[in-house]
């Protein structure tokens, strides 16, 4: 019966959901929009319930099965219940509540109408029975299984007593033509009413899994975003660790080769300060651009520190690295480097590479190779250094 929704926070809620709020909208105002048209959708559904059954009651007064009074009094505590759910809904009252679908109430009201009606006109029982048993249905829809099985095991326990107390007068309504259709009627409501449940079940489960699925890409770009340096497009840090924990650990596995090489831009400070700081990203991103195309497909290059990229070479032996890395030192240099930005901007690196060696810590194969590399600096730059050791 009732309006069961994500729980939304109270007060913004309270900020954003005023009747008058048609300022743009946000993510949040949208959820919060969608929820109140969902409410007052589940609400009016019940109320057609409620009505339909209240005829269904009517209809078996007139045919002589329910006394007139129980049926009214009936309808007026329903109708009374549903007016102050209207007005808690329309006054907002409601979101101030633990419970803003008023879930709760909307199944104290059902129930405690129908169990008051079956006590006082039990030739009615089977309609009351089974509008209990489509109420039920709606318990689904409670924020929290107490909530469902304090309602229903109230209601099990007051229909086991009452049935008890009651049972002899209890009756089908079969006997007359009308009492048949009514019967069918009862049975035609509840098909429909928990057909109705079942659509809105099935739309809330397509709409979850459909929100699933963007949640998995959202995670994957998050993910890949992580791992990406954003002024290179190349890895990062963290990425490129990654990439080497993942390469000793097939090295270690299956034995086969795995380099690592660290490669710096020669005085790079001096680029910054001749061209600017923007010049030094530029030659960032065409250096970052450089590797990744210089690089085979199982080859990995990563940003390691400012102007000092980390290369992890799976299956290479030191030798095959030296050739790498001299073609890489080679473009480098001979990039037309003048054109991008000055004509006096010639670019070179200087690169240490290291193999692994089995057992050996990632810091430790990093730190060689960074050595290798200062090795290079000191006897000039521009160069392929190799730890041989
Ligand atoms: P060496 O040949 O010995 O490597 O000299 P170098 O000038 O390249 O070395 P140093 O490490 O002294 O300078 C590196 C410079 O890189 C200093 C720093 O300002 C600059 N740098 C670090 N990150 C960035 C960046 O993201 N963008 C730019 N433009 N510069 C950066
Ligand atoms: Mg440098
Ligand atoms: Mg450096």
């Amino acid at each position: 019966m009732s309006v069961i929704v994500p729980p939304t926070e109270k007060t913004r809620g309270r900020l954003l959901w005023g009747p008058e709020s048609s300022s743009p909208l946000t993510d949040e105002a949208q959820h919060l929009e969608r929820w109140r048209r969902r409410t007052w959708q589940l609400h009016a559904s019940v109320l057609l319930s409620h009505l339909y059954a209240f005829g269904l009651f009517l209809g078996h007064s007139w045919a002589g099965y329910a006394p007139l009074q129980a049926v009214l009094l009936y309808g007026l505590w329903v109708g009374l219940g549903m007016a102050f759910i209207t007005w808690a809904y329309a006054s907002g009252w409601s979101r101030s509540r633990r419970d803003p679908g008023l879930f709760l109430v909307h199944q104290l009201l059902s129930v405690t109408g129908v169990l008051g009606l079956l006590i006082a006109a039990p030739q009615v029982a089977f309609q009351a029975l089974v509008m209990l048993l489509v109420f039920s249905t709606d318990g689904f829809l409670a924020r929290r299984r107490t909530s469902f099985w304090m309602t229903w095991g109230g209601t099990l326990i007051a229909v086991v007593v009452i049935i008890a107390w009651l049972g002899p007068q209890m009756r089908m309504t079969t006997d007359t033509r009308a009492g048949q259709a009514l019967a069918i009627g009862v049975m035609f409501g509840a098909v429909v009413r928990c057909s109705i449940l079942v659509t809105y079940f099935r739309s809330m489960q397509y709409r979850l899994s459909a929100s699933n699925e963007k949640l998995a890409v959202a995670l994957t770009q998050i993910e890949e975003l992580v791992r990406r340096d954003d002024l290179t497009g190349v890895a990062n840090r963290r990425g490129i660790i990654e990439r080497l924990q993942q390469g000793i650990e097939t090295a270690q596995r299956d034995g086969s080769a795995l380099c690592v090489a660290l490669l710096d831009i020669d005085y790079f400070k001096q680029v910054n300060d001749r061209y600017g700081h923007d010049g030094g990203d530029q030659v960032l991103r065409a250096f970052g651009q450089l590797l990744s195309s210089q690089l085979r497909s199982v080859d990995c290059v990563g940003r390691y520190g400012g102007e000092e990229f980390l290369l992890v070479l799976p299956g290479t032996t030191l030798g095959q690295a030296q050739m790498l890395l001299e073609r890489i030192r080679q473009h480098t240099e001979s990039l037309p480097w003048s054109q991008m930005l000055h004509p006096d901007l010639h670019v070179t690196c200087t690169l240490g590479a290291a193999r692994y060696r089995p057992g050996e810590a990632l810091q430790a194969l990093v730190s060689r190779a960074d050595a290798a590399m200062y090795r290079g600096k000191q006897a000039g730059r521009n160069r392929v250094v190799l730890d041989e050791r």
